[in-house]
């Protein structure tokens, strides 16, 4: 089954809840990078979380949100986007880092990241200046840092859950979350209700391994309240690299490494570093990006 993001309104519009099975999203990620555990599990629910943040922060097609994250853990820096139709890309500095599970066994995430830090979000809605909100990290779990960049940088009282199921052989079983956000208008009461809802709440890893839909898991969270769903959303990992657009940044180098290039090394490659497809330029395509070839045609 294909990924999507369920969204709904409950409790008389005061709060909006999106969950999403991201599965197949987090799975090529993870085979693009050939992420292990931790750094799968890491980038992971960074992946969830971004395409959830897209999903309710983003309102035109060509806007775009970017994460960055890094902490003083194994893993590096985590960099990752999303649009608002549905996609994300992104990667982990260090694709390699297995570690010991944690004290309740389960993938060391927060070890893995580090718990000192800096979450970082910029959108870019195509007018002005991107805006950048940026949070110290308060956990490393990820979900927590993203529930305390909510209510600090955007003052938006939420809740996050993000979940990735790695196998043994670190390919990904499942992978999804939860994002709950209080709306204006919202009360104390309600909103305590609905926490005391997600604390109850499995993980949606194992939620989503019983076969339960993303609809199904906004109604846990929702309790007996009806709740209005919204249109889903499909979710998938792409990128829009090329190679033209990497040969428009080669043309941008100064001439001379252009030609070094041609005459010692007979060619160039290039790595999307998002999504890891390699781009080969023959000796002809380094000498169509070169200015003089260009205008003496
Ligand atoms: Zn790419």
């Amino acid at each position: 089954m294909s990924d999507y993001i369920a969204s709904a309104l409950s409790r008389d519009e005061h709060f909006r809840i999106f969950a999403a099975d991201a599965t197949q999203t987090v799975r090529e990620a993870q085979r693009r990078h050939d992420t292990w555990s931790a750094s799968s599990a890491a980038l992971g629910r960074t992946l969830v979380a971004t395409a959830l943040l897209a999903a309710s922060g983003l309102k035109n097609a060509d806007d775009m949100l970017t994460v960055r994250i890094k902490g003083d853990g194994p893993v590096g820096a985590l960099v990752t986007d999303g649009t608002n139709v549905g996609t994300v890309r992104g990667y982990v500095e260090e694709p390699h880092v297995n570690l010991p599970l944690n004290l309740v066994g389960k993938i060391d995430v927060a070890r893995a990241v580090g718990k000192r830090g800096l979450l970082a979000v910029t959108k870019d809605i195509g007018v002005g200046d991107p805006f950048t909100g940026q949070v110290p990290l308060v956990s490393g779990e990820l979900a927590e840092d993203f529930t305390y960049y909510l209510a600090k940088s955007e003052q938006i009282p939420a809740a996050v859950g993000l979940s990735v199921f790695v196998n043994a052989d670190n390919t990904i079983q499942v992978a999804g979350g939860f994002m709950l956000q209080a709306l204006p208008g919202a009360n104390d009461a309600e909103l305590s209700e609905l926490e005391a809802n997600v604390k109850t709440l499995p993980l949606v890893s194992e939620l989503l391994k019983s076969g339960l839909t993303p609809e199904q898991i906004i109604q846990r969270i929702a309790g007996d309240e009806p709740v209005q769903f919204l249109d889903a959303q499909p979710l998938k990992f792409a990128c829009n690299c090329s190679k033209e657009h990497f040969g428009d940044i080669m043309a941008t180098l100064p001439h001379a490494q252009l030609q070094e290039m041609i005459d010692q090394d007979g060619g160039a490659e290039t790595t999307c570093k998002f999504c890891g497809n390699q781009y080969h330029y023959s000796v002809a395509d380094l000498e169509a990006l070169m200015p003089d070839t260009n205008s003496c045609s």
